[in-house]
């Protein structure tokens, strides 16, 4: 577990690009913080270390989902997930919006803002998951802890 101050969101998505140096196909970047807490910030800095065009990075709040092609270290896309407008509880839902068969894909990266434990529970121990927590401190900085995969 590691925890960074960030007090610009350059730095935001430079602690992303860090955290992409360790990822491996497959791996999946869960992200839990309130609303413009960073999170996208971050995604992007992932996106930018793993080859892909940063500029494109924005929230998929009304897309639930984009995909990033990327040409580094046999990872092929990040997938960006975000389900803050998805009100739909039923797991159906999900599965209907492809994100689940998306999630699957083992030479791609996943990462998830808003996630639900019913998408984060399928991946079992076959998968490895990282936790981003950002908070917003009383200041403005953020701060982001790193929770790596359980070995
Ligand atoms: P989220 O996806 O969590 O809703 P965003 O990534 O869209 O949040 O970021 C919300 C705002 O916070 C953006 O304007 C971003 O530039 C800013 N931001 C990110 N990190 C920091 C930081 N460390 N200090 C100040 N602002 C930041
Ligand atoms: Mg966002």
């Amino acid at each position: 577990m590691s925890k960074t101050i960030t007090r610009t969101p350059e730095k935001t998505e430079v602690l992303g690009e860090c955290l992409a140096a360790l990822l491996q196909p497959g791996d999946i970047v869960v992200l839990e913080g309130d609303l413009a807490a960073g999170k996208t910030t971050f995604v992007r800095g992932i996106v930018r270390a793993l080859a892909g065009d940063p500029a494109d990075v924005s929230s998929p709040t009304f897309v639930l989902v984009q995909s990033y092609p990327c040409r580094a270290r046999q990872i092929r896309a990040v997938h960006h997930v975000d389900l803050y407008r998805l009100t739909d509880r039923d797991p159906r839902a999900l599965r209907e919006t492809g994100i689940t068969d998306l999630l699957d894909e083992t030479d791609a990266i996943g990462t998830i803002e808003w996630p639900r434990s019913e998408l984060v529970d399928q991946f079992g121990t076959n998968r490895r998951v990282w936790h981003v927590v950002i908070t917003i401190l009383e200041d403005g900085a953020r701060s982001i802890t790193i929770g790596p995969p359980a070995p």
